[in-house]
């Protein structure tokens, strides 16, 4: 009988000390329900709305009359059918860039899923079929209408999550994508602190930037082990790892969010992995922990099962945000952990 008394306290106790303990992890829709569907359609985002995600995530490029479209890459040949569409709008290395199209040409595109543009070969062989629906490629504007749109309708309460690519790349064609994304979140009045709106770059100089044009919201310093775009990145990146450069980026950041193998660091044979430190790191320095990319369909190196992936950032790391392309995976673990 005391057994059973105890159990039962426990049961009712456990979400109470997990609520006390003040631990929610956020769960952020990386390109929307990618798993599931297209990334970055309408679509995509709607199904990760209603998966009830914190965030929504948006990648932006720019076009080449100066419009925001959500799209991951610079190149839109990995997503669209633009090289059946635009025969010869390829530059020289063979690939075909955002900021070489209007609006409307990109808007005619048919979005796919992702896949390789030498072999057509889809990245992710188990996910949404190639068939013919006319996904499109969405503008900035249209993502934040109806994340915005059904905060209304629903009374949710769900942020966008907006990453600017390589302003850099950009800026070299008069193109001054951070500006005109803040200005844009901005006239949608998300440029507050506790606006739930992120702005997320790869680039340091352009997180510093970010603050000089006067971005008061949420802004994510994103951290990669190899190049991903920025300028020196490599180098840049490895020093944003070191006490000095995480303290650095504290200045103006306030989430650092590294590639989950930053903090779950693969042994040599590949066969485990070890916690590294810079989640304390981190911390130390008053910054949130976010990290990605969580995927069902290719685990982390060194992991077993994506149960154990959830564990380790839940339970061990305890990141304070997580991107995966399979959130409703996410939130359905936060939940039967009394996380949520
Ligand atoms: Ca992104």
């Amino acid at each position: 009988m005391h057994n059973v008394l105890l159990a039962l306290a426990l049961t009712l106790l456990l979400p109470l000390t997990a609520s006390a303990a003040g631990y929610r992890p956020e769960v952020a829709a990386h390109r929307g329900a990618s798993g599931y569907l297209p990334e970055h359609t309408l679509p995509a985002k709607a199904m990760a709305y209603a998966m009830g995600v914190d965030y929504v995530e948006q990648d932006v490029v720019m076009t080449k009359d100066s419009r925001l479209v959500v799209m991951h890459d610079i190149l839109v040949d990995t997503t669209t059918d633009v090289a059946q569409k635009f025969p010869g709008r390829q530059r020289t290395d063979g690939r075909f860039y955002a900021s070489d199209f209007t609006f409307d040409e990109l808007r005619s595109l048919r979005v796919t899923e992702r896949f390789d543009p030498k072999t057509g070969k889809a990245v992710f062989a188990g996910r949404f079929p190639d068939v013919p629906i006319a996904y499109q490629i969405p503008s900035l504007e249209e993502e934040l209408y109806q994340v915005q749109g059904l905060n209304r309708s629903t009374g949710g309460n769900v942020g966008v999550y907006v990453e600017v690519k390589e302003p850099d790349f950009f800026m070299a064609q008069g193109l001054d994508i951070l500006k005109t994304t803040i200005d844009t979140l901005t006239k949608f009045g998300c440029n507050s602190p506790d606006s739930k709106a992120i702005l997320q770059i790869f680039d340091y100089e352009a997180i510093i930037r970010a603050r000089e044009l006067g971005w008061k919201g949420q802004l994510c310093m994103l951290v990669t082990a190899g190049g991903q775009g920025a300028k020196d990145d490599k180098a840049r990146h490895r020093w944003l790892t070191t006490p000095e450069g995480v303290k650095e980026v504290a200045k103006y950041a306030t989430i650092y969010a590294p590639n989950f193998n930053l903090l779950a660091v693969p042994t040599a044979d590949g066969k485990g992995y070890t916690l590294s430190e810079l989640c304390e790191l981190v911390r130390r320095n008053g910054m949130k922990l976010h990290s990605w990319t969580l995927r069902r369909d290719a685990l982390p190196k060194g992991f077993k099962d994506f149960d154990e992936v959830l564990d380790v950032s839940f339970k061990q790391l305890k990141v304070d945000g997580m991107f995966s392309d399979f959130p409703d995976l996410l939130v359905e673990y936060l939940k039967a952990n009394h996380l949520r």
